[in-house]
């Protein structure tokens, strides 16, 4: 009959427990010097070698001939104990014989000294299943035991055995096992058992386990059961974790600002009846170890739990700073714990995935924190990028689009690791063609994406300016329209998110409250009121203007905010033509002469 490997490798002797030596070497001297406790309580999580040291302490006490503390597992009373047929070592699991009776049955034998070997060992796992009254059945003898006996408790649950059971043992704490060691005894099995277990695939099911070597060997049974090498793909799809590479894939989207593409996802594995908490949880593993492996590259994979492979964490972990992941554990963790009294989870995931692909969504400190991080770091955010005046590198994905110049305004898009090189400024080869057939600026939602790209929110046209935007619920920004540098405002205003404050983007977000014109070199906002006027008059507000216009025009020039109604947009002037040398040299500004 086959033995489970984690049976069949339960540890012989003291030396062989894995990684908790603190207990170990303290048992053996014990041993090896017969200063025994009679009572003694093992703590600790699941499958950390409890139960196995209480084993070999029994067989240790009783052991003929013991070997430094170890016992020799081959002369009769160890042999005895091994195979069971010695009944003065006793196991009982309280989960199952929690009651008093169990306990008095067990007190009333216990006071003849045993038959065969020198102590009776008494093994109680699970020790704080025991009712009230079977704990003080207990207690009595372990108030005044005979010489001959022995008690072992062990328990998950410390906190639940009585505090006078506690200070009448002797108590060990077993410690959860460091990934790195369990891989190895799992490297080490497999070699004995001829299992083909990759590197990865030992770090991955260590991982796992959390800790537990008995997890850790079930884990490696269930991988290895087919007979086929087992790697970090075969143990993911043998657990049925390969619907973790669907989390990364969400992750992959929110690296590229591609909200779309997380959505679509999302909505796929909602149709395939994917839990949304345990969606939460998944990407929250996933974060976290993206988190620790960036804070801590070295020592970081021995905290690191979710069950993804190397490869994937590798590849995501280039694409995120820390500050980014902090505010998107952050805004994850708060989402798993809202998830649970929210009316609709798909909607409040949605949010979350919102967020988690532009942090400017997120108002929360961490996520401000994760903007201030990038914006210090220079480049990546768009805020970063008119300093020297580059555009943000257009996406891939933006690149396969037909119409790129000047490049699409999402916050967290370019990247670093994907930036390709900048150049400015875009070249005006394209725009009088197409401007030929652009639609007036008046109507923006035409113009606010290709044809080819997948559905989106639109922004709201300006024929219903009585409902401000809210910033938060702002879709994503149109791309650009093909005049030479001014974009156009609605596209201008949604490059501008992000740049401003909140509650003042939300009046630049609304036509019914302000609007941009640019007229070839000067930018002008109009505004509904002399409050407004005075509002977003303020420097904080049109200096990232000012700046964002030169970075996308060349025009240099103080934004000018005026009350009043704004002249229809025009882009370019002068009836939808424009000469391109003008407009390249308007790009160049001073720095191209025509000799
Ligand atoms: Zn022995």
């Amino acid at each position: 009959m086959y033995q489970a490997l984690y049976r069949k490798w339960r540890s012989k002797t003291f030396d062989q427990v894995v990684g908790q030596d603190h207990v170990t070497q303290t048992l053996k001297r014990q041993v090896a010097t017969g200063r025994l406790s009679h009572a003694y309580l093992f703590t600790g999580t699941r499958g950390t070698g409890k139960t196995s040291c209480a084993k070999l302490l029994a067989r240790a006490v009783n052991c003929e001939n013991p070997q430094d503390g170890n016992p020799c597992n081959v002369c009769p009373a160890c042999q005895g104990i091994l195979n069971g047929s010695i009944l003065d070592v006793l196991e009982l699991d309280a989960a199952s014989n929690n009651g008093v009776d169990d306990i008095r049955a067990i007190l009333d034998e216990a006071v003849y000294t045993p038959a065969t070997v020198k102590k009776r060992v008494y093994i109680i796992d699970e020790v704080h299943m025991l009712s009230n009254q079977a704990f003080n059945a207990l207690l009595q003898i372990l108030e005044e035991p005979p010489e001959h006996l022995m008690f072992i408790l062990a328990t998950t649950e410390v906190h639940k055995v009585l505090a006078t059971i506690k200070s009448r043992c002797q108590q060990f704490a077993f410690k959860r096992i460091h990934p790195g060691d369990i891989a190895a005894h799992l490297l080490h099995i497999s070699r004995e058992e001829g299992i083909q277990l990759s590197d990865g695939g030992a770090a991955l099911i260590a991982r796992l386990a959390d800790g537990g070597m008995r997890d850790a060997l079930s884990l490696l049974d269930q991988c290895a059961g087919s007979g086929e090498a087992v790697d970090e793909e075969r143990v993911l799809s043998c657990l049925g974790l390969a619907g973790n590479l669907e989390a990364a894939a969400l992750l992959e989207s929110a690296a590229g600002g591609d909200l779309a593409a997380a959505l679509e996802r999302l909505d796929g594995l909602y149709a395939n009846g994917k839990e949304m908490t345990a969606l939460a949880g998944e990407l929250s593993a996933l974060v976290r170890d993206l988190l620790v492996r960036k804070t801590a590259p070295r020592t970081g994979s021995a905290l690191m739990t979710g069950g993804f492979d190397g490869e994937t964490l590798k590849r995501l972990s280039a694409r995120f700073d820390t500050a980014r992941l902090a505010q998107m554990l952050n805004r994850l963790q708060r989402t798993a714990a809202d998830l649970a009294r929210s009316a609709n989870r798909r909607t409040d995931m949605e949010l979350c995935l919102a967020a988690l692909c532009d942090p400017s969504l997120d108002p929360s400190p961490a996520g401000l924190a994760a903007r201030v991080a990038r914006l210090e770091q220079g480049g990546a955010a768009p805020g970063a990028a008119y300093g020297q005046a580059p555009a943000p590198a257009p996406r891939e994905e933006a690149a396969a689009l037909e119409r790129t110049p000047p490049p699409v305004p999402k916050r967290e898009a370019p990247a670093r690791e994907e930036a390709v090189p900048r150049e400015l400024p875009p070249l005006p080869e394209e725009p009088p063609l197409r401007d030929l057939d652009a639609p007036p600026w008046t109507e923006p939602a035409p113009q606010a994406r290709p044809a080819e790209e997948v559905p989106r929110p639109q922004p709201q046209p300006e024929q219903a300016p009585a409902a401000p935007e809210p910033a938060e619920e702002q879709p994503l920004p149109a791309p650009q329209t093909d005049a030479p540098g001014w974009p156009g405002w609605p596209a201008f205003r949604d490059q501008l998110k992000g740049l401003l404050p909140v509650s003042d983007y939300s009046f630049i977000s609304s036509s019914a409250m302000a609007e941009g014109r640019f007229d070839g070199r000067k930018l002008t906002l109009w505004v509904a009121n002399e409050f407004l006027q005075k509002q977003l008059s303020r420097s904080e507000i049109t200096r990232p203007m000012a700046r964002l216009c030169q970075t996308l025009t060349g025009a240099a020039q103080p934004v000018d905010v005026q009350v009043g109604q704004a002249p229809p947009e025009d882009v370019p002037p002068a009836g939808g033509a424009v000469d391109p040398l003008e407009a390249f040299l308007g790009q160049g500004g001073s720095n191209i002469i025509v000799e």
